[in-house]
């Protein structure tokens, strides 16, 4: 499944404001949070509603609500920076957790903490890291949704790059893919360049 790129000019704005090295906490926090509003709500885009009947103070007609839940899933560190944008939008949805950490000398994924729902069979669930880098994270987080029964899982992130997607794409090619940016590729250091260094750190300011 080829990524979605979100291409709008704000959203771009965003993007190019996260990477710049200068750019502190407390505006980084600010344009990651306007930028994963505008992912999910491309992300969003096909989610089905059924018809519901309002009543406006003048007559009745007819609006939308969700057909499902949603759940989002924030890989822990750097995905709260996405749900912290997102989920103003939703407020009711479900928040679940995965914890993920990368080792930083072998770069591969380490799960060190999981909560999922029961409801993830009838959800749409909406996965949110910052960083697709190697995919070690995303693959294993979406391999913990599966097995927990969620059935429509959507991969939001901010910054991807080839290596990343291709690794998405080999364990998981039934999960969309919504991103701002594919980048060139990965540093000896498995960071993506250009990319914006490590997200978790600027985004909390550690
Ligand atoms: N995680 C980050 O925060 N940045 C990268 O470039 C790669 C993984």
């Amino acid at each position: 499944m080829q990524p979605v790129v979100v291409q709008h000019p704000l959203a771009q704005c965003h993007l190019a404001a996260i990477r710049a090295v200068g750019t502190p906490s407390h505006d980084f926090r600010r344009h990651l949070n306007h930028l994963a509003r505008m992912l999910f709500l491309e992300a969003s885009r096909e989610l089905p509603v059924r018809e519901i009947s309002v009543q406006t103070p003048l007559i009745e007609t007819q609006g939308s609500q969700l057909a499902r839940p949603l759940v989002f899933v924030p890989i822990l560190r750097a995905g709260l920076g996405l749900l912290d944008g997102i989920l103003p939008l939703v407020p009711e949805a479900v928040v679940a957790h995965v914890g993920i950490k990368r080792n930083e000398e072998t770069a591969l994924p380490h799960a060190y903490y999981s909560n999922l729902p029961a409801c993830l069979s009838a959800a749409d669930v909406f996965l949110l890291d910052p960083m697709l880098a190697t995919g070690g994270s995303a693959c294993e987080a979406a391999r913990q949704l599966k097995a927990a029964g969620a059935l429509r899982i959507t991969l939001v992130c901010a910054v991807s790059c080839p290596e990343g997607l291709a690794a998405m794409e080999h364990a998981h090619p039934d999960v969309p893919i919504v991103t701002a940016a594919i980048d060139d590729g990965l540093n000896d250091k498995c960071y993506i360049v250009p990319g914006l260094g490590d997200a978790g750190d600027r985004y909390f300011g550690t």
